[in-house]
């Protein structure tokens, strides 16, 4: 027997790992698990070029609690070590990659989230261990190794009995870590790292119908039918699918199987996702996976059920930040690269070009993806726009590259359900359709409901109005207006303007103008009547000559401010420190209307009149609340006397 002391120069390093990885003493089955997987993968490559000839049908790994003994053990039939790999794999080298990585970070320990992922490997077994044994059988013909060590630099290596090949680890658990002896906590790590690894790995047994066994039915004398009992037989209870949808082809896989394969991701997740995207990449770096558009609801749980990395099927975390540009990271599915490092942190991530480049790919493949899609079924496309929007326009807005492609399938569509790109806008507006600048005008909404007066308003004069109600439609408008804005051939200036920013004839201008009914005596003097009942600090007063049929009081928000002030709500960059944006409207008196005439004429109802038609403005732009609303029923009921 063989004693020896570790090779390293921190003297205990044992309680330096605990401490640094101390939220995250779970990731040790995850690193025994893979160094057991790896371990058998390797087998299987030594048989696929002859250096191995047993027998590998059913080879699988083992995690098995040992409550009483306090014990946990990890067991796998690959490769094994000799008592000099144990020496050198073990003693040597692990351990100064340990003293490499601590050394390495030790200034970064709040940055967790990827840190300690990776790297430490099997002596993070010592997180939740007061002592570990490996026993290990070389597939090599030597004798079998018993490595024992209790955490300090001490270890013991001596000479085993052990038969079958491969290699047993048992970790004696801590008096602190007991919760890894619970099989509802091993089953959920299980579930969490190991779900997909591609050697299957058994937990205990399950009960199951026997296949050999069909239940007799038998008659009694009165033709009463009896069934005996099914025969139920224990199995290997294996918790993984070791072939997972995105290391396969494309080309073998139904849209059934994508189905299917999101169910498995996400078990608790009952909706179906709208369609996916398979990754599939080796050169300049390798990167497989499924990238699914789930609908985007408001308020939806962004936090849930995010994209999973793996590197080569072990989970490694559900934070994609830096790896898949943030406008994706509203999509779920899984990312599988061997080529993403892992264990540095995350600034380091932003400024890799590797990384860079699976960010860029990522977006070109979406887009392509969006982009046939749109092609070779319109009409699904348009079914589907309102659940994808968000994403495409976020992107459009966030990367450059994504805007140019997205040019060719983004939609705009109208209040009445019909979609256009923005080419098509382009060729359906009238160059005519100008302001008094000679900006060609598109009329949008936002919200079908309260702005439905204008609409009816605008429609009623043959204009096309678009429905444009994402929280972050004004920022895009704003883009378009910059970036691809002329009416192709005419160097006409594109302007989007919401339906209530001013009266229809003031946003798009009319040959013939109407006339004022109403002297210009007759003008000054109701735009002082007006102005006396109106409370100054919110409204301008704004006397125009519209059809006589229009509304007589209109309230307006001026397209400018009021897009300003929703981009600073939604976080509009370059937009802060410019103030915040004030509520303010114009009132617009329709001097034709015929009750103009009346409000010069009356004496003591006039500023009910005034009111009246003031809060009935308000009331159709959802303005009238509180005191004022209660005053309007109360005047509206005297009215009606
Ligand atoms: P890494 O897996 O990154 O190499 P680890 O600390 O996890 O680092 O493992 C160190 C080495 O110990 C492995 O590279 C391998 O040679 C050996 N080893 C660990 N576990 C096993 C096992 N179950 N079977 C065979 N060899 C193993
Ligand atoms: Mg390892």
């Amino acid at each position: 027997m063989a004693k020896g002391k570790i090779n390293v120069a921190v003297e205990n390093i044992f309680p330096l790992i605990k401490r640094f990885l101390y939220s995250d003493h779970e990731i040790f089955l995850r690193e025994l698990i893979s160094n057991a997987t790896d371990a058998t993968l390797k087998l299987n490559h030594l048989a696929s070029i002859g250096e191995f000839k047993g027998d590998l049908d059913d080879i699988k790994l083992e995690v098995k609690i040992d409550k009483e003994g306090k014990k946990l053990h990890i067991i796998d039939q690959g490769v094994g070590m000799t008592k000099e790999e144990v020496k050198k794999y073990i003693n040597d080298i692990a351990f100064s990659g340990a003293e490499d990585f601590l050394e390495k970070y030790k200034d970064e320990k709040n940055d967790s989230g990827i840190i300690g992922h990776f790297g430490l490997g099997f002596y993070s077994s010592f997180m939740v261990s007061k002592e570990v044994e490996i026993l290990t059988k070389s597939f090599k013909d030597e004798e079998a190794a018993h490595w024992v060590c209790d955490g300090s630099p001490e270890y013991s290596l001596k000479k085993s009995d052990k038969k079958e090949r491969g290699t047993e680890i048992i970790l004696h658990i801590d008096d602190d870590s007991l919760e890894f002896l619970e099989e509802g906590k091993i089953n959920e790590l299980l579930s969490k790292y190991n779900k997909f690894m591609p050697i299957p790995i058994k937990f205990g047994t399950k009960e199951v119908a026997d296949p050999k066994h069909t239940p007799k039915t038998t008659k009694d004398k009165d033709g009463k039918e009896t069934t005996e009992d099914q025969k139920m037989i224990a199995v290997d209870n294996i918790i993984n699918n070791p072939n997972p949808a995105w290391i396969k082809q494309p080309s073998d896989l139904k849209d059934e199987d994508y189905k299917s394969f999101y169910r498995e991701l996400y078990p608790m997740q009952f909706e179906e996702p709208l369609f996916n995207i398979h990754l599939n990449v080796d050169y300049p770096f390798n990167l497989t996976g499924i990238l699914y558009f789930p609908k985007m609801k408001a308020n939806m749980d962004v936090q849930k059920d995010k994209i999973q990395l793996y590197q080569n099927q072990v989970y490694v975390t559900d934070n994609v930040e830096g790896i898949v540009p943030e406008f994706l990271q509203m999509l779920r599915g899984v990312i599988d690269s061997p080529d993403i490092p892992l264990n540095v942190s995350r600034s380091y991530l932003q400024a890799d070009g590797a990384v860079k480049k699976i960010a860029s790919y990522i977006t070109k493949k979406v887009g392509d993806k969006l982009n046939s899609l749109y092609k070779n079924d319109r009409k699904s496309f348009e079914e589907k726009w309102n659940d994808i929007k968000i994403v495409i326009e976020y992107g459009m807005l966030s990367e450059p590259k994504f805007f140019e492609k997205a040019q060719k399938f983004a939609l705009y569509p109208t209040v009445n359900d019909a979609y256009f790109t923005f080419e098509e806008l382009k060729d359906k507006i009238k160059p005519s359709q100008t302001d008094k600048d000679g900006n060609v005008v598109v009329l949008y909404a936002t919200d079908k409901d309260a702005q439905h007066s204008f609409i009816e308003e605008a429609e009623a004069k043959g204009y096309e109005v678009l429905l444009l109600d994402s929280p972050i439609a004004s920022h895009l408008i704003q883009k378009l207006e910059g970036e691809n804005s002329e009416l192709s051939d005419k160097k006409q200036p594109i302007k989007f303007v919401r339906v209530d920013a001013d009266s229809i004839d003031k946003l798009i201008s009319k040959d013939e103008n109407q006339i004022s009914k109403l002297s210009d005596d007759d003008q000054e003097k109701l735009k002082g009547i007006v102005e006396e009942v109106v409370p100054k600090e919110k409204y301008t007063v704004q006397l125009e000559a519209l059809d006589s049929k229009s509304n007589p009081f209109i309230i307006t928000q001026p397209e400018f401010m009021r897009r300003m002030k929703e981009m600073q709500q939604t976080g509009g960059g370059g937009m802060m420190g410019m103030g915040n944006f004030p509520e303010m409207y114009n009132l617009v008196v329709n001097t034709n209307s015929e009750l103009m005439q009346k409000i010069l004429k009356a004496k003591a109802k006039r500023s009910e009149y005034v009111n009246q038609a003031l809060d009935l403005a308000r009331l159709s732009q959802n303005l009238l609340q509180g005191k004022e609303m209660t005053e309007f029923i109360k005047r509206s009921y005297e009215l009606l006397k």
